[in-house]
């Protein structure tokens, strides 16, 4: 028996599906199929998330307009982690849905006019005196119902829009947004361009080392038997895990299987994708960011119609939709991209491992510095722990000095960015003809612009942060939302002209060895500099051919990037994360320190690492000095076991926003009178407290941090307080819940 009605998933910020009827004569829609419905003024297009003979609710439902899939476009795994990812993330089915179908460019987007109830009595008076005018011409054309683009409505018409919008604001027309199918002009069987130019150049495989070969057989013998598990690859930095992974792949095409494999970044770090490319040609897709809305969807068909068997992309190629996948590899696992800043957030990796397990796949994630709940599972037997402990061609680890910049003050009674000991460095690896890092994962010239005399620094106007000064383009730049303008000649508090900048960026720190180094080639890289399309690969390029001595950066100068010649890395300052209000920056100052002193004597000759730091001492710079993931691990661990921390806890970010202070201040007070009330399971709630950042693009926010051992009672507490506050009439906009945050200001 055919259906009546069905549920459905629409683009819009609210937890529930909505009931349409399919009316007769309409083609039967598909559970994972499109459809195109109304909703309010507008059409959407939505995917069928259930199909009924009864509805669930008979109030206002409205027809199905348009069936656009017959068949399910979404494999039945797909549509399980989209349920998974709802649940888990507490995001809205809708939401969910356009994360997983790239597939935006196959719908035409309109404009349309059509008449409203007053429109139709103007005509009908129109009509009647014979008044043939302009009005009556345009409003005959929206006759019976008829919808019209603003282009064909007024063609014909002189004066067109003056015309249109006195009928407007008098309410005799309205303006809808409309969606259309556009036809496709079978040009399916095209590829998308890649990214790089083809002179990474990809050389025949080599032979595997002895740690690879092992970890290759364990990986095997996984895909072998078959079904669900999940190995950590942790192989220090230069220890080949790229070619493990490629290995993997291969062993699932020979098995006429699939793979799906997740990087952190593409533009940037095309080699690697280059890899696969050259090793398995057109059964890759590759998903960035640089692709557009229509070459993205030939790609998502070309994976959907099993043309391409290799996705490889960042965090949404996680949604990739191929069947019968038997390996999901996550590369840099620990990588922050990964996780989603907008709702739905997901979290790339930990989506990656439902999806193995959903497909009985096997999943790998790998990395030199796993995060810390990873390296836990793995410890713990959840996960299995496969390690390459040497690099490849047995090349010596970078060996790194801890420079303590208190002493570097006592002795030369000088404010410096760089010690004399970096400054030889430099003069030393210069004067060799190798190459050197220089990182200082900040941006701009300095932090802040301070008054000496109040104290007060320029903040952003819809930010409660200090705005950077960034002298190239002489503006001071919010860092959080980008608000620019042009610095201030006296404090604006007080008057004073003792108003000086304080701290320094990658910016400064480029111009200083500029200053100090005539002649040495010089490249910063940072976002400022990559905002530039291709730009950031460009001098990535340069630098790996040798057409550059020094590059300068913020931690995209520390990503996965293979660098030959490089013989010196220095950090200019290791304490910036460290200061963050954040529970995670002991880990993340150890990952970074790990990642750029990697990128030290990957060639013939080794390499040197100077780290600045005025917190010698520090646990995480003691273990990244030495490199030593264990170490760091044991320190931290007992860190987040005694103060309720991942992997312990399971951690939500409740957060609650308004630009106006009053409205925040409400629905604050409503969510804590529910967290007060609440007499559930095991759950601890902290807050409410203002964000470290309490106001951000205008909004003022206050946050919960809720902290439970069990998940599930995290769950149900979060999914009853979006109920709450539904209820109570929060706008869906005003409530943020970040289900395992990344970071909490
Ligand atoms: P990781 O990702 O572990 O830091 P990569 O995958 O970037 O390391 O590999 C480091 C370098 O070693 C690359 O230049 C790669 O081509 C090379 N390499 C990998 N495996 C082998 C091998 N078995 N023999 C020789 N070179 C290898
Ligand atoms: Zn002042
Ligand atoms: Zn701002």
């Amino acid at each position: 028996m055919a259906a009546t009605y069905c549920e459905v998933a629409l683009p819009v910020p609210l937890p529930d599906t909505f009931t349409y009827r399919i009316p007769e004569g309409l083609a039967q829609p598909c559970v994972g199929g499109r459809v195109i419905v109304p909703f309010g003024a507008r059409k959407l297009v939505g995917v069928v998330t259930a199909l009924a003979a009864e509805p669930r609710t008979t109030k206002g439902l409205k027809d199905v307009v348009e069936v656009v899939d017959s068949e399910p476009l979404l494999p039945p795994v797909l549509l399980e982690l989209a349920r998974w990812m709802t649940e888990y993330y507490l995001a809205p089915p809708g939401e969910v849905f356009r994360s997983l179908l790239p597939l935006h460019d196959e719908f035409a987007r309109s404009e349309r006019a059509r008449l409203r109830p007053l429109g139709i009595e103007r005509l009908n008076e129109l009509e009647a005196s014979r008044s043939e005018n302009d009005e009556y011409q345009l409003l005959r054309r929206l006759e019976g119902g008829k919808t019209r683009t603003i282009g064909r409505l007024t063609s014909g018409v002189p004066d067109g829009p003056r015309l249109l919008a006195r009928l407007r604001r008098e309410g005799l027309i309205e303006i809808v947004p409309e969606v259309r199918r556009r036809a496709r002009e079978g040009k399916d069987e095209e590829v998308a361009p890649l990214l790089f130019e083809g002179d990474w150049a990809a050389a025949a495989p080599p032979v595997l080392t002895g740690p690879q070969q092992r970890a290759l057989e364990e990986i095997e013998g996984l895909l072998e038997r078959g079904g669900f598990a999940t190995v950590l690859l942790e192989g220090v930095t230069g220890s080949g895990k790229t070619e493990v992974y490629s290995r993997a792949i291969q062993s699932c095409l020979e098995r006429d299987r699939t793979a799906l494999l997740l990087v952190p970044e593409i533009a940037l770090t095309p080699a690697v994708a280059e890899l696969f490319v050259s090793r398995f040609g057109d059964r890759v897709a590759v998903l960035h960011s640089g692709l557009t809305p229509r070459e993205r969807s030939t790609e998502w068909w070309r994976l959907r119609r099993g043309e391409a068997r290799v996705a490889v992309g960042t965090r949404s190629a996680v949604f990739a939709p191929l069947e019968d996948v038997a390996v999901v590899i996550v590369d840099e696992e620990q990588d922050a991209s990964y996780k989603q800043a907008e709702t739905p957030r997901y979290h790339g990796r930990d989506t990656a491992v439902v999806r193995a397990k959903l497909e009985g796949a096997l999943a790998i994630l790998g990395s030199a510095t796993p995060s810390l709940e990873t390296s836990y599972y793995a410890r713990n037997a959840k996960y299995r722990l496969l390690q390459l402990e040497t690099r490849v061609a047995d090349r010596p680890l970078a060996e790194v000095r801890v420079v303590d910049m208190r002493a570097e003050f006592q002795e030369t009674k000088k404010v410096s960015l760089f010690s004399r000991a970096l400054v030889e460095g430099i003069e030393q690896t210069l004067a060799s003809g190798n190459q050197a890092l220089v990182l200082l994962n900040r941006r701009g010239y300095a932090n802040c612009l301070l008054c000496r005399k109040c104290g007060a620094t320029v903040q952003c106007k819809d930010c409660s942060i200090a705005l950077v000064y960034h002298r190239g383009r002489g503006r001071l730049i919010c860092h959080y939302c980008g608000f620019a303008r042009t610095p201030p000649k006296a404090c604006e508090k007080c008057g004073s002209e003792h108003i000086h900048y304080i701290g320094g960026g990658a910016e400064k720190v480029e111009l200083e060895l500029r200053a100090r180094f005539a002649g040495a080639r010089i490249a910063r890289l940072d976002r400022d500099v990559a905002q530039v399309a291709k730009r950031g690969a460009q001098i990535l390029r340069q630098f790996v051919r040798g057409e550059l001595d020094l590059l300068v950066g913020t931690q995209m100068i520390a990503k996965g990037h293979d660098f030959q010649g490089v013989t010196l890395v220095g950090v200019v300052s290791a304490d910036g994360i460290l200061s963050l209000p954040d529970f995670r920056a002991a880990e993340r100052t150890f990952q970074l320190l790990t990642q750029v002193a990697g990128r030290a004597g990957r060639g013939a000759l080794p390499g040197t690492v100077l780290v600045q730091t005025y917190y010698p001492d520090h646990y995480a710079i003691r273990a990244g000095a030495e490199q030593s993931f264990e170490k760091f691990y044991e320190q931290e661990l007992r860190f987040r076991r005694l103060l309720h921390y991942p992997p312990f806890t399971a951690l939500a970010n409740v957060l609650v926003r308004d630009p106006r202070l009053e409205r925040a201040v409400q629905w604050t007070r409503t969510l804590q009178d529910f967290f007060g009330r609440w007499r559930g399971a095991a759950v601890r709630v902290l807050g409410p407290a203002p964000a470290p950042i309490a106001r951000l693009r205008r909004n003022y926010r206050f946050q919960f941090l809720l902290k439970s051992p069990e998940r599930r009672a995290l769950q149900e507490l979060l999914g009853a307080a979006v109920a709450y506050t539904r209820e109570r009439e929060v706008p869906p906009g005003a409530l943020i819940v970040d289900v395992d945050p990344l970071s909490l200001i």
